[in-house]
């Protein structure tokens, strides 16, 4: 059976003695998990995390990527440096870069190439604003953000891990129900299997206010394989007892 994923996405929290009490206390309490486990932290502290979680069942992401292979482009961080701190994942295309960086769907798609490249696996978010929702646009964009990724990446689709994210449930407390996320995830795993025979191998995690109370229902539906988790990640007890929900 395919082991779920939870993966933590710190965002930009943080600090080398925050990092270090959170992460001491995840370890100490994750044993042997059932399910996968990874934390995605900011840049600057990867070779701190990866020192941490030398050994460790729990594996190191990165928030971002440049969707370039190096040279100048100030400020960026090519996947071929993410990948000599061990990195197993990097999120691209969050709805937090695409809002305030504006990144497009091609750009995120170049980004989950170019981490492929490296052997780092893309954690690929898609999602609607509210206003689309409302507007009854949600399959219509979620599918063109995913369209894009897997126009550019061709077979190597299987590779990724995507994530849906609804934008108006991320650090809103307000979650999509677990009807709604398992919805949307089927309309993703479709479109997958139309573009590969390995499309339920496909890892799709459900993002925004996953918490302890809600991940077992969110964790149960058929096609959401773990979660992406924001400030529930910063609260080692609660990102246990989510850990937990997916053994
Ligand atoms: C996120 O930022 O990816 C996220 C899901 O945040 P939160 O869990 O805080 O809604």
């Amino acid at each position: 059976m395919k082991k779920k994923l939870i993966a933590g996405n710190w965002k930009m929290n943080g600090s080398l003695a925050a990092n270090e009490a959170l992460l001491k206390s995840v370890l100490a309490g994750v044993g042997q998990a059932e399910c996968q486990v990874a934390v995605c932290v900011p840049a600057v502290y990867l070779a701190q995390c990866q020192a941490l979680l030398a050994d460790s069942i729990v594996s190191l992401g990165a928030q971002d990527v440049s969707s370039h292979e190096g040279g100048a482009y100030t400020g960026e961080i090519a996947p071929a440096m993410l990948k000599e701190f061990g990195l197993r994942y990097v999120i691209v295309g969050h709805s937090e870069r695409r809002q305030y960086h504006l990144e497009s769907d091609e750009v995120v798609a170049s980004k989950a190439q170019r981490a492929l490249a490296c052997g780092i696996t893309p954690i690929v978010c898609v999602g609607e604003t509210l206003a689309e929702r409302e507007a009854g646009k949600t399959e219509e964009v979620v599918k063109r953000q995913l369209a894009a990724v897997i126009a550019i990446n061709g077979h190597c689709i299987s590779e990724v891990v995507v994530a849906y994210e609804p934008v108006w449930a991320i650090g809103t407390g307000l979650s999509a129900t677990a009807e709604q996320a398992q919805q949307v995830h089927a309309v993703l795993r479709a479109q997958l299997k139309a573009a590969t025979p390995s499309a339920d191998r496909i890892k799709l995690l459900y993002g925004g206010s996953m918490n302890a109370s809600n991940a077992a229902s969110l964790l149960a539906q058929p096609d959401i394989d773990g979660g992406l988790i924001g400030g529930a990640a910063l609260k080692a007890q609660d990102f246990l007892t989510i850990i937990a929900a997916a053994a």
